[in-house]
């Protein structure tokens, strides 16, 4: 393998493009929108993904396609499906695009999620809120990421409506947040890296902590929980598994397949990252050793945050990551910094 496909031009797929190259490896990145961040990576297109003549030399010129962003319309993984392997496969993608599908899965396969109740329309909630009570979240099926889509509910009368196909999830009373970045080779060896506390605000994950500080048995858990969902799925790359940690034990979220936010302490933290361990695995190559060597605070620059880069820069310790995004909206993610601990 020579040319790697990137499926999104955003920052996953800048850093993704970065760690190709590390390998001596070429990246086509196929961006829809506007490549805010695609430039690093050899060669870019940007077509939208309704466009078959676009598509078809995108695929052509790549040995494999991967991607940093699960929602790529289906008729798009279509026509590139059948020229070149999309990796990790179309059944990942398929379960984790819908979050309908991808509770369905984690249950079938003996994982705890939130209780949930599919709701195709609005005159199904009452139903829905009636079965899983309240509090509890309206979430679209499709699309949502950054806690985007997503209703609170705390009193079932007087709802609102997301606007398009949903699910209700009950409300998890969780005493922390954490993840769990698993890689799976073609071979079907698997990598994990140890798992991190997230935190969030308004939706939108502020900062990663390894180590998370929960008792070894607890991360042990969350260790094979991932591997159990990449084995089912013959997953072949990185994914990323939220999840909550209640009295109960541990309880899936949602999972990501792909490079993943909450897995970017690995730049600072291990030896080979997330990234190249991602590209490895896609590539057909041996993965990296993942061991953690260092204690690591990741935290997101968003919006306004950029105003500290200079104070940041300046900081032991820390080592930086800015995606070369223009405008810094509010809710945009500008860049990460990596806290090196103790
Ligand atoms: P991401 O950017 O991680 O893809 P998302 O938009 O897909 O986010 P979720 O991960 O489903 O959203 O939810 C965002 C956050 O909202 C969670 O990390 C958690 O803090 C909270 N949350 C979501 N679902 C539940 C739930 N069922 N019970 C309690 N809290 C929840
Ligand atoms: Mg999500
Ligand atoms: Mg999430």
């Amino acid at each position: 393998i020579r040319t790697i496909g990137i499926l999104g031009g955003g920052q996953l797929g800048r850093m993704l493009s970065v760690a190709a190259s590390r390998l001596g490896l070429r990246c086509h990145v196929y961006e829809p929108g506007a490549a805010p961040a695609g430039d690093v990576a050899h060669a870019l297109t940007t077509a939208p993904y309704e466009d078959p003549a676009a598509l078809r030399a995108f695929a052509e010129s790549v040995d494999v396609i991967t991607y940093e962003f699960e929602n790529v319309p289906t008729s798009a993984l279509d026509l590139l499906e059948s020229i070149r392997p999309i990796r990790p496969n179309r059944r990942a993608l398929a379960v984790s695009q819908d979050r309908l599908s991808e509770k369905t899965f984690l249950n079938q396969i003996g994982l705890a999620t939130a209780p949930f109740a599919d709701v195709p329309a609005q005159t199904d909630l009452a139903g829905a809120l009636a079965r899983i009570g309240a509090p509890a979240i309206l979430k679209t099926r499709r699309l949502g990421y950054d806690g985007k889509g997503q209703l609170r509910i705390e009193d079932p009368a007087g709802v609102e409506w997301t606007g398009a196909p949903s699910v209700l999830e009950g409300f998890v009373e969780f005493s922390a947040e954490i993840s769990v970045i698993i890689a799976r080779g073609a071979d079907g060896q698997v990598a994990a890296y140890d798992p991190g506390l997230n935190v969030h605000r308004g939706g939108i994950l502020r900062t990663t902590t390894v180590p998370c500080g929960l008792p070894a048995r607890v991360a042990t858990d969350a260790v094979l929980i991932a591997a159990r969902i990449a084995n089912a799925l013959d997953y072949v790359g990185v994914m990323g598994v939220e999840l909550f940690v209640t009295p109960q034990g541990l309880v899936v979220n949602e999972i990501a397949p792909r490079v993943h936010n909450s897995g970017h302490w690995t730049q600072a933290g291990c030896v080979v990252d997330q990234f190249e361990q991602h590209i490895r695995a896609v590539a057909g190559l041996p993965l990296g050793d993942g061991r953690r060597h260092a204690d690591v605070v990741m935290e997101n620059l968003i919006g306004d945050d950029v105003a500290r880069v200079p104070e940041l820069m300046a900081t032991p310790g820390v080592q930086m990551h800015l995606y070369g995004k223009g405008e810094a909206r509010p809710g945009r993610k500008m860049g990460h910094v990596n806290r090196i601990g103790r």
